[in-house]
């Protein structure tokens, strides 16, 4: 189905304790990738209203956590209810905003959902633990919530990325404050919606709009207690520096530059797709993208899986099975990005600037699937995250080499090998520098209750965003110790 953009535009304002509320700061329009139009205006909060909503979450919050798990879950069960009622509805907005596909807009929306699912399943897992350590004396842990705590969104998962942490935060007993991408606040407006009709009480989610000067107003309020990033390496350096130096938790996770390692010896028939669809889907915006393909040895073969991503990608039909880059600014930055490659020696073997743009969305912001071989371990194209679909192929000797190259990247969210040895996918699993790894696998997201998360320049600080390995930074842990004396009196209990 082809994505839908919204017959009206969507007007973005803040939602304060529970209502939307027309900001008195900054304004600005939302344009379609697809076809530059304008489709929504936001509005930002000033100052005043900034500490005015967190002051409402934080009055909300301590009525929440004192609401026991299981009740705080009624309303997620009817979240879920909600955002699947309205799927189509969210993933066409998602997808006008940020150039995805409707397919994409809904996969997007379901891994979503599926933390969601987590998250509600937490009242039967997460149950804490107590034992005897002595005779009489017992030891336990109780999980408690930390607060109001604050999500930052990149622009390239509009549902996705909020609902890494909306869930998991709502179900432990936060309250909510998200601060959207300024490429992408629209679709906030329903996913906010859906938890008002879900029933969550006011002030348990707060959306302001805008870019730095929103954030560092949030950083700094007295009252945010633990910061989630998610966007560029730079900004998430940033986002972590200032809010550890106010004593706060954050975790921040940055960009990426993704390696397959691919193999003689891999299946054709899942290399070829599972390559090509990894470098192109989302065309290429997305943090777990394929980026380099590291081809081992000058066996025929090699050159055969190749041509088979060739293939699948030169299938690739704009505006229908690929969708649109976020910015025209972006376009013009792969372009250059893509000559400066032809400079430094690379092969252009599919080139996306001479790809046509989908009839009648001409004033959008199109490029197409490019490969470029024979590219030099450590130029612009093999270090650099682009952010497109584009595939640099680097050729080296073994996979000693290949693994060499992966480790000198800087970034490290995922790496996958494309092999039927399991002892070469086994070596790559414990030597590739990344918190991701796949196997046979393009894009390796693990499912929940696996949790997501890189490392090096792709994350700074401790945890992970989801699943099992985020639930400490998303709370406290409090440790009890208990000593009763012996009952001697005879009571109405005894
Ligand atoms: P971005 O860093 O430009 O923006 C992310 C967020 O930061 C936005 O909400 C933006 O408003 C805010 N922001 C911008 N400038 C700021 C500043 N100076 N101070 C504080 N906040 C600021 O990222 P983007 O272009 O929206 O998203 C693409 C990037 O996100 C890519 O690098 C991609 O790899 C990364 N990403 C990473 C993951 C991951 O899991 N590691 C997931 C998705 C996207």
């Amino acid at each position: 189905m082809k994505a839908q953009l919204p017959a009206e535009k969507i007007i973005a304002h803040s939602m304060i304790h529970g209502e939307w509320v027309p900001g008195r700061g900054d304004h600005f329009s939302v344009r379609s990738p697809y076809n530059h139009q304008i489709i929504g205006e936001v509005t930002c909060p000033d100052a005043e209203q900034i500490d005015l909503a967190v002051k409402a979450a934080a009055a909300a919050q301590k009525e929440w956590a004192a609401v026991s798990m299981k009740e705080r879950a009624k309303i997620l069960f009817q979240f879920r209810h909600i955002l699947m009622r309205d799927l189509d509805k969210i993933s066409h907005i998602k997808a006008s905003e940020s150039g995805k596909t409707f397919e994409e807009g809904k996969a997007g929306l379901m891994k979503g959902i599926e933390v969601l699912e987590y998250a509600l399943s937490l009242q039967n897992l997460d149950t804490g633990g107590r034992m005897e350590v002595s005779r009489g004396v017992s030891c336990e842990y109780r999980r408690e919530p930390l607060g109001v705590i604050l999500n930052i969104t990149p622009f390239n998962f509009p549902a996705m990325v909020p609902m890494w942490t909306i869930p998991i935060n709502l179900a432990l007993g936060n309250a909510y404050v998200w601060k959207p991408s300024e490429k992408t606040p629209l679709t906030s407006v329903a996913m906010a919606n859906a938890l008002s009709e879900a029933g969550l009480p006011k002030g348990l989610m707060t959306v302001l709009h805008g870019g730095a000067s929103t954030v560092e107003k949030l950083i700094d309020h007295p009252l945010i207690k633990a910061i989630g990033f998610v966007g560029s390496t730079s900004i998430a350096k940033k986002v972590y520096d200032r809010g550890t130096q106010l004593g706060k938790r954050v975790l921040a996770l940055g960009g990426a530059k993704n390696h397959i390692i691919l193999l003689p010896d891999a299946s054709t028939d899942i290399s070829g797709s599972s390559i090509a669809d990894s470098f192109t889907g989302c065309a290429g915006q997305r943090c777990m993208a394929a980026s380099v393909l590291l081809a081992v040895g000058n066996d025929p073969k090699i050159n055969q899986h190749i041509e088979k991503i060739k293939e699948r990608a030169s299938s690739m039909v704009l505006g229908e099975n690929m969708g649109a880059i976020i910015t025209k600014e972006q376009v013009k930055f792969l372009s250059s990005m893509i000559e400066k490659a032809e400079k430094d020696g690379a092969t252009i073997i599919l080139d996306g600037r001479k790809a046509k743009a989908p009839a009648g969305l001409e004033e959008g912001n199109w490029i197409g699937p490019t490969i470029l071989d024979h590219v030099k371990p450590g130029s612009h194209a093999a270090v650099t995250e682009l952010f497109g679909p584009i595939l640099s192929i680097v050729r080296v000797k073994d996979l000693t080499e290949a693994i060499e190259i992966e480790n000198s990247v800087e970034y490290g969210n995922a790496c996958s090998i494309f092999t039927s040895s399991g002892a070469f996918a086994d070596r790559v699993i414990r030597e590739a520098s990344t918190g991701m790894v796949g196997v046979n696998v393009g894009v390796p997201v693990p499912r929940e209750p696996f949790s997501f998360g890189g490392i090096n320049a792709s994350k700074y600080g401790h945890g992970d965003i989801t699943g099992a390995h985020s639930l400490d930074f998303w709370s406290n842990v409090k440790k009890v110790t208990v000593k009763w004396e012996k009952q001697t009196d005879s009571s109405w209990m005894s």
